[in-house]
């Protein structure tokens, strides 16, 4: 008898798993329907040696210093800071826009004081900030916006700016002064050895057992187990009773090139020409030394993989009749991107996943944290 079967081995089933396993001594057993663990933050050497992301890029970066820590116990660390430039009309600009973009942009030659000021001037300010659109134009105009955000919003989710919760296009903020940087937080490391090594530390107990190519639906009933943990989709654990919830898919076409370096940074993105949205070479990410080099292309697209939940009034109004059915279901746990219908990034699954545990454990934070592989050995 399993204590915990598992549905899902990305960060929101591997955390839940390690934590049950190694500071309850629960048996555990997850159950995933690829042919590997890691879910979407998975990694592997392609056929040329190069180690790729298989489900586009994947940087991480985090302010809490719980999450670094916990993770830290599975993996040494790649210091990393992440740049992307966009390619508009022909030319590549820092993205998020800042002082560069802007004196490049309009041939000027502003100093921090003077790009607010610019700022201000082209802002169109709206008495709410209630969309995608509204969030963009009320801090840099609409002419930046048209440029940088509009139609790269459109390819991505197959609506306008305007039909998308302000928080999606917020992700991205906008800059005065020279940091090209793409994101700000107190860590931006990547695992030194990719991040399906570190799920293997992880999951490597003996109380874990590992089902691949499996879904949970063909052994439920077979199998027998006190509690669950969920990962996938609400919506189809409910078998869509309310109606699909909308995610949106990619497909991802890798090219190999002769070529030690293909791009002048890790992303360029693309919003306003081609199908593809942005094109990552994965070198910059890993470190790793080859004189050949990997890019992916990522393709939008309505069906396939769910990858993204999409933020938008109607869809979360969905979701919540979903979650309260989820809340209502005795012995199953919902946690992670797909199950909470969340656009959360790893580290904040991984904070959900660790307070799921406190609850399930009935430890607080600190004790949960503590509880290290040293501790256990
Ligand atoms: P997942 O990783 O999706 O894991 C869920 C698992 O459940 C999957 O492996 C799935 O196969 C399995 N499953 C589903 N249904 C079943 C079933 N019926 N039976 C068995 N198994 C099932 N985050 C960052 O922090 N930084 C980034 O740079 C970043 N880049 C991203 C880029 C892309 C293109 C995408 C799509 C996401 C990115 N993310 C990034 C987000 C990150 O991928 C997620 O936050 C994280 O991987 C979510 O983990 P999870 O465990 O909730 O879900
Ligand atoms: N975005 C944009 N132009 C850009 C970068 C981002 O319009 O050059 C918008 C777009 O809607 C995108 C969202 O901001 O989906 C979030 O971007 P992020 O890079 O965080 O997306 P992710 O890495 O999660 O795909």
């Amino acid at each position: 008898m399993f204590d915990y079967m598992i549905v899902g081995a990305g960060f929101a089933g591997a955390v839940t798993a390690e934590r049950l396993a190694r500071c309850h001594g629960k048996r555990v057993l997850i159950v995933e329907s690829r042919n590997h663990i890691g879910g979407n933050a998975y990694d592997c050497y392609n056929d040329d040696g190069l180690l790729i992301h298989k489900y586009g890029p994947h940087i991480f970066h985090t302010n809490s210093q719980d999450v670094f820590d916990y993770l830290s116990t599975f993996t040494q660390w790649r210091p990393y800071q992440h740049w992307v430039r966009a390619s508009v009309d022909g030319q590549l600009y820092p993205i998020p826009i800042n002082r560069e973009t802007i004196n490049k942009m309009y041939g000027l030659n502003l100093n921090a004081f003077e790009v607010e000021a610019f700022l201000q001037s082209v802002a169109e300010k709206c008495p709410e900030v209630k969309t995608s659109e509204d969030v963009i134009v009320n801090r840099v105009g609409r002419d930046l916006y048209e440029k940088f955000f509009k139609n790269y919003t459109r390819k991505q989710w197959a609506l306008d700016p305007s039909e998308l919760d302000a928080t999606v296009t917020a992700r991205i903020p906008v800059r005065t002064n020279m940091d090209g940087r793409y994101f700000t937080d107190r860590y931006q490391v990547m695992p030194l050895h990719g991040y399906t090594r570190m799920f293997e530390r992880m999951l490597a107990l003996p109380n874990i057992k590992i089902m691949l190519n499996t879904d949970y639906r063909e052994i439920v009933d077979v199998i027998p187990y006190r509690e669950m943990i969920y990962t996938g989709p609400v919506d189809a654990y409910f078998d869509h009773c309310f109606g699909k919830l909308p995610y949106r898919s990619l497909e991802f076409r890798f090219e190999t090139l002769n070529t030690p370096k293909h791009q002048e940074t890790p992303v360029v993105n693309y919003p306003n020409e081609y199908p593809y949205t942005r094109v990552t070479e994965f070198k910059y990410l890993t470190g790793q030394e080859h004189p050949r080099t990997t890019v992916v292309y990522e393709y939008p697209q309505a069906e396939g993989d769910p990858y993204y939940p999409v933020p938008r009034p109607e869809n979360a109004e969905l979701y919540r009749r979903y979650e309260e059915l989820a809340c209502r279901t005795e012995g199953v746990h919902f946690v992670g991107r797909l199950a909470t219908y969340k656009y959360y990034n790893m580290d904040q699954v991984v904070a959900q996943a660790l307070t799921l545990c406190t609850r399930l454990i009935g430890m607080n934070r600190r004790d949960l944290l503590r509880t290290s592989i040293e501790g256990h050995a």
